[in-house]
C-alpha cells in the first residue's frame, strides 16, 4: 500500500508540472488545467489512503475526511462561477484559504505534539512549523484585504492607506514575530511557548493586513501573485512539517511559480518589488487626474466603419473595458467582417492589460480568435507605424504615451503599445474617466484619434453593422 501510495504521489508530482508547462501556451492551456486537476484528485484520494489518515474500518476516521470535503465543495463551486472579470479576487480568496489551512494546520501540530510527544518538537520541526503559521497567517489576512480592496468594497480604502513611519512599524511587527519564533525554535516546550505561540500568530495575522493596505488597487493583481508565492512556501513548511513530500514539491512549484508570475507583473509596469510592496503607488495619481480639460473628437460608428473598409492593416488593441462589456464574441464578429474584405488584423497584447497576466488571451481565446493573429507587444510594436487603424478596445493605460516621456507620471517606463505610432486611432471607451492608474491619457487628444464612447459590447456590434454588407458600404 505504502508503493502504491508514494508512486501516486510521484505520478501527480508528474502531472502538476505537466500542468504548469501546459498552462504557459494557450493552445494547450486546457489541457494544464485537466492535468491540474487530476493531479489533485490522485493527491487527495492517496492521502486519504495513507493509513494514518484512515484506518479502512475505522468510519469516524472517513467522516473527518468526507464530511469537510463535502462542506468544503459548495464554496468552491461558488467561487468557481464568478464572472473573468472577478477572477483576481477570487483567487485572492483562494490563498486566503489556503494560507489558513496551513496556518492552522501548523497550530494544530504544534499544540498536538506539544501534548503528545514534546520529543517530537525538534529545532528542525520547529523552523518549519514557525515559517509555515508566520506565512500562511499573514497571507490569510494579506489576501482577504487584497480581495476587498480588488471587489473595490466601501469599507477598505481603494487608495494607499498610509501614515508617517507606516515602513517602520510594520517591520517591527514582523520583527518582533521572527524573534518570538527564533525563540520558540530552541525553546518549544518552555512554560512561556504556548503564549508566545499565540503572540506570533497576532503578530503574523497583524501583518499580513498591514502589509497591504498601504498598497493602491492598481498594484493588487502583483500583491496577490506574491502573496500566492507565500501561500506556496507555507505549503513547503507544512509538507516539511507533516513529513509530506507531494505537498514539498507542490508548494515549490506554487511558491516559484507566484514568484516568477510577479517578477514578469513587476517587469511589464517598469517597478520593482520593493516599489510595489513599499511604493504607496496611486496616491500621487488623484492629483494627477484632477488636470486640464482637453477635447475630444468624438466619431460615429457609421465614420469609423467607413475609414476601417479603406484600411489593409488594423491592429486592435483589447484592455480591461473588453472584459468589463464581455465584447469578445462581438469583436469574433468585427474581425470575420475585417477579415473577409481581406484585411489584415491583429490584437496587440499588452501582458498586463487587464487585470492579470493573460486575461485578454482567455477572452479571445473564448471567442475563437487564432491564436497566430494575438501578438505580444515586442513583435507588434515595430510594425505600428505602418498601420492604417488601431482600435483601442477598452484600454488605456497600456497604450498611454505617457510612458514613454513624461517623467512625472506614475506610469513612466512601464513599456506601452504603440498605438499613437498608427496612422489612425479609434478609442472606444464609456466615458471620460482615466484608467487603473486614474491619469489622464494624451493618446486621446492627438489629432489622428477619434473618440467612440460607448459600452464596448455596444460600439463594436455598431461598427459590425456598419461593416455589414447589408449597411450598404
Ligand atoms: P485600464 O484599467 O487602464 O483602462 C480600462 C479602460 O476601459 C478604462 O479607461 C475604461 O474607461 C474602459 N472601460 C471600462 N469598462 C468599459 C466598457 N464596458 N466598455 C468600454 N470601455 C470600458 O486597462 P488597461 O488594460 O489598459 O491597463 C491595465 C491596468 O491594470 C494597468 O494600469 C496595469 O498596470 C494594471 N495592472 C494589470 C495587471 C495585470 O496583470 N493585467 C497587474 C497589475 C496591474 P471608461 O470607464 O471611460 O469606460
Amino acid at each position: 500500500m505504502t508503493t502504491a501510495i508514494e508512486l501516486a504521489y510521484l505520478f501527480a508530482t508528474g502531472l502538476f508540472v505537466l500542468s504548469l508547462h501546459w498552462m504557459g501556451d494557450p493552445k494547450t492551456a486546457r489541457r494544464g488545467v485537466h492535468a491540474g486537476m487530476l493531479a489533485m484528485l490522485v493527491a487527495v484520494l492517496a492521502t486519504w489512503a495513507k493509513p494514518e489518515v484512515s484506518h479502512h474500518s475505522d468510519f469516524v476516521r472517513h467522516a473527518w475526511v468526507i464530511i469537510p470535503i463535502g462542506l468544503a465543495i459548495w464554496p468552491g463551486i461558488w467561487l468557481s462561477l464568478v464572472p473573468i472579470t472577478a477572477v483576481p479576487q477570487r483567487t485572492a480568496l483562494s490563498h486566503a484559504f489556503g494560507g489558513l489551512a496551513a496556518g492552522l494546520v501548523g497550530t494544530a501540530e504544534y499544540f498536538h505534539l506539544l501534548s503528545a510527544n514534546p520529543a517530537a518538537l525538534t529545532p528542525f520541526m520547529m523552523t518549519a512549523i514557525v515559517a509555515e503559521i508566520i506565512l500562511g497567517y499573514l497571507t490569510f489576512t494579506g489576501s482577504i484585504i487584497a480581495a476587498a480592496k480588488l471587489q473595490e468594497v466601501k469599507w477598505i480604502p481603494q487608495r494607499p492607506w498610509v501614515y508617517p513611519g507606516q515602513n517602520v512599524v510594520n517591520l517591527i511587527a514582523l520583527g518582533v514575530a521572527i524573534v518570538l519564533g527564533a525563540l520558540l525554535i530552541f525553546n518549544p516546550n518552555a512554560g512561556w511557548a504556548p503564549y508566545a505561540f499565540c503572540g506570533v500568530i497576532f503578530l503574523a495575522l497583524n501583518f499580513g493586513w498591514m502589509l497591504v493596505m498601504p498598497i493602491g488597487g492598481a498594484d493588487m493583481p502583483t500583491v496577490i501573485a506574491i502573496l500566492n508565492s507565500y501561500a506556496g512556501l507555507s505549503a513547503v513548511a507544512m509538507g516539511f512539517v507533516l513529513d509530506n513530500k507531494l505537498l514539498i514539491t507542490a508548494g515549490a512549484l506554487d511558491g516559484s511559480s507566484g514568484l516568477i508570475l510577479s517578477i514578469i507583473m513587476c517587469k511589464a509596469m517598469n517597478r520593482s518589488f520593493a516599489n510595489v510592496l513599499f511604493g504607496a503607488f496611486g496616491q500621487v495619481q488623484q492629483k494627477a487626474a484632477g488636470g486640464e480639460q482637453k477635447a475630444y473628437k468624438p466619431e460615429t460608428p457609421e465614420g469609423a466603419g467607413q475609414i476601417l473598409e479603406q484600411a489593409s492593416s488594423v491592429v486592435i488593441v483589447p484592455g480591461y473595458g473588453l472584459a468589463v462589456a464581455q465584447a469578445q464574441h462581438k469583436v469574433r464578429e468585427l474581425y470575420d467582417q475585417l477579415k473577409k474584405r481581406g484585411i489584415t488584423v491583429r490584437f496587440a497584447i499588452h501582458p498586463v492589460a487587464g487585470r492579470m497576466p493573460g486575461h485578454m488571451n482567455v477572452l479571445l481565446a473564448e471567442a475563437e480568435i487564432p491564436y497566430d493573429d494575438l501578438v505580444e507587444m515586442e513583435e507588434i510594436n515595430s510594425d505600428m507605424p505602418q498601420c492604417d487603424v488601431c482600435i483601442v478596445l477598452g484600454a488605456n493605460d497600456v497604450v498611454n504615451p505617457a510612458a514613454r516621456f513624461d517623467k512625472t507620471s506614475p506610469i513612466y517606463g512601464m513599456p506601452i503599445i504603440d498605438a499613437d505610432r498608427a496612422r489612425t486611432v479609434f478609442a472606444v471607451k464609456r466615458s471620460k474617466n482615466p484608467g487603473f492608474a486614474g491619469i489622464d491619457n494624451d493618446l486621446y487628444f492627438l489629432d489622428k484619434t477619434f473618440m467612440l464612447f460607448g459600452d464596448a459590447k455596444a460600439v463594436v456590434g455598431e461598427l459590425v453593422k456598419a461593416l455589414s454588407p447589408s449597411a450598404g458600404h
